[in-house]
């Protein structure tokens, strides 16, 4: 696919870039392997003063940076901002709280000295997705980079302006140049850098294809991978829940970034006795929200981010009403420029279906019907995916009943799931392995080194 910035209002192609050479490629390996060797011995000091000018530039060029997310993949321009300063907090989490993270941990073996001793890994190549395209990034890199290892940057195809924005924050933060490298590649190329002796492990967020794909070539190369990939994840509403809340909630955690989020809620699963309420709120508030340009500070709503996923998810929400689901509002394919798609609800999904079995990566919500608790769960866990859960209830006891029995990397209850620097966030089953953020995602790409001293 061509490395492109291809406005989705319009479809047109605003720039286009050439992809690195395989010498451009080598040449870059070359420098990311001879930076991690000073790199690592750099001051902890000094990756905390270059990672907090990080976050402020991060925060005070927010509208820049928004600008270029909103133009290359459709995202409201508000949240594009917001999605900067975000950043700017995952990069200050690490200057607070890396240095305890990367501290000798003591071990008591009764009378030898021992401890485990966290070192760097070296490059580390992120394959990373389009939806959250700074966001994404900076979570892994601003652990990465405060633990003392290089990054390499394989981003999407569609935000190669965000890639190369993002190269340049870093360098001008002040880390040295080949501490976080943009590679221009593409998919087909990924492989050899994984392959590559001097590249030390792979991270991918992205689709289920990907991460199998990136899986089993890190396990080839017997490389550290860790993959955060898909989600479907369950929205439960139960009688206790405050339901004007939990609906308005419901509608923004189907519609944020557009609904293409890995931890959208996509299927909304309701307890029989607020059910018909419940669905005559969400499909009323789902029917009017503000679609439109994503730079007017009113839309809800912006354009797909590419023609392909829309018609991707065009033909999911077909074949499923073709097999008999209930289709309760939009599913119409606007005409004109631009790759807008109306949100949507299905209900009564056919079984087999691809609103029964697949992610819906748009803003197409599919509400089920529980009859108790233990149904709810069924549901919810009738999922090939395992990411997050959301779950709307004021009992003690039913809440953790839902803790314990979903299938899930992430439970929130009474709010949406959300990604935040201080909370490890990642999934089980098709959602792939390992974490993001917190203590648990510095220690991705740490050698944990034993030592013991007679
Ligand atoms: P992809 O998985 O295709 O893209 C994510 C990244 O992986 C991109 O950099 C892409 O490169 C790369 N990639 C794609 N195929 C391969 C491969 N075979 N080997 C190695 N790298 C690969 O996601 P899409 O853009 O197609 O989005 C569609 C689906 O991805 C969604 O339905 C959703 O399931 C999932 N997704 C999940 C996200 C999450 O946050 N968990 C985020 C985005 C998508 P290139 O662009 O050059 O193809």
């Amino acid at each position: 696919m061509a490395i492109a910035t291809i406005d989705p209002t319009t479809g047109k192609t605003l720039r286009t870039f050439t992809a690195h050479t395989a010498e451009e490629v080598e040449a870059k390996l070359k420098l990311a392997d001879e930076t991690f060797r000073t790199y690592r011995q750099t001051p902890l000091a000094d990756r905390k003063r270059w990672l907090a000018r990080a976050a402020e530039l991060l925060e005070k060029e927010a509208e820049q940076f928004g600008r270029i997310m909103t133009q290359e993949m459709g995202k409201p321009f508000e949240a594009a901002k917001a999605e900067s300063q975000k950043c700017a907090t995952a990069c200050r989490y690490y200057v607070e709280h890396g240095e305890a993270y990367l501290r000798d941990e003591p071990i008591n073996v009764g009378g030898d000295q021992a401890y485990v001793h966290y070192q760097p890994l070296g490059p580390v190549l992120a394959i990373m997705p389009w939806n959250f395209p700074f966001w994404q990034v900076v979570r892994f890199a601003a652990p990465a980079l405060m633990a003392g290892n290089v990054g390499l940057l394989k981003h999407a195809h569609n935000v190669p302006q965000c890639a190369l924005a993002l190269e340049e924050l870093f360098l001008r933060a002040g880390f040295p140049k080949g501490a976080f490298q943009t590679l221009l590649i593409e998919t087909g190329d990924i492989a050899r850098v994984i392959e590559d002796p001097r590249v030390k492990a792979a991270t991918l967020t992205g689709s289920e294809g990907a991460g199998r794909a990136v899986g089993s070539q890190s396990g080839k190369a017997l490389k550290k991978v860790v993959l955060e990939l898909g989600g479907s994840d369950p929205f439960v509403v139960m009688p206790s829940a405050k339901l004007e809340l939990a609906v308005e909630t419901a509608v923004k955690a189907r519609l944020i970034n557009n609904g293409q989020s890995c931890i959208a809620a996509k299927r909304f699963i309701v307890h029989e006795s607020v059910y018909p309420e419940f669905e005559r709120r969400f499909v009323e508030r789902m029917g009017r929200a503000v679609v439109g340009d994503p730079m007017d500070a009113k839309t809800e709503v912006g354009p797909l981010a590419t023609e392909g996923i829309r018609q991707g998810l065009h033909a999911q929400v077909e074949k499923s009403v073709a097999a008999g689901t209930k289709l309760l509002v939009g599913g119409k394919l606007p005409t004109g420029p631009g790759t807008w798609y109306p949100p949507t609800v299905l209900a009564d999904a056919a079984p087999g279906s691809p609103a029964a079995t697949e992610e819906l990566f748009g803003p197409v919500a599919v509400l089920f019907k529980a009859r108790d608790v233990k149904h709810a769960i069924e549901l919810a866990n009738d999922s090939p995916y395992g990411l997050g859960a959301s779950v709307w209830t004021h009992d003690d006891a039913e809440a953790r009943q839902f803790i314990d029995g979903i299938e899930s990397g992430m439970v929130f209850v009474n709010q949406m799931v959300v990604s935040d620097a201080r909370l490890p966030f990642g999934g089980v089953k098709n959602s792939g392995h390992g974490r993001e953020l917190a203590l648990h995602g510095i220690r991705e790409f740490l050698n944990a080194k034993t030592v013991r001293i007679c």
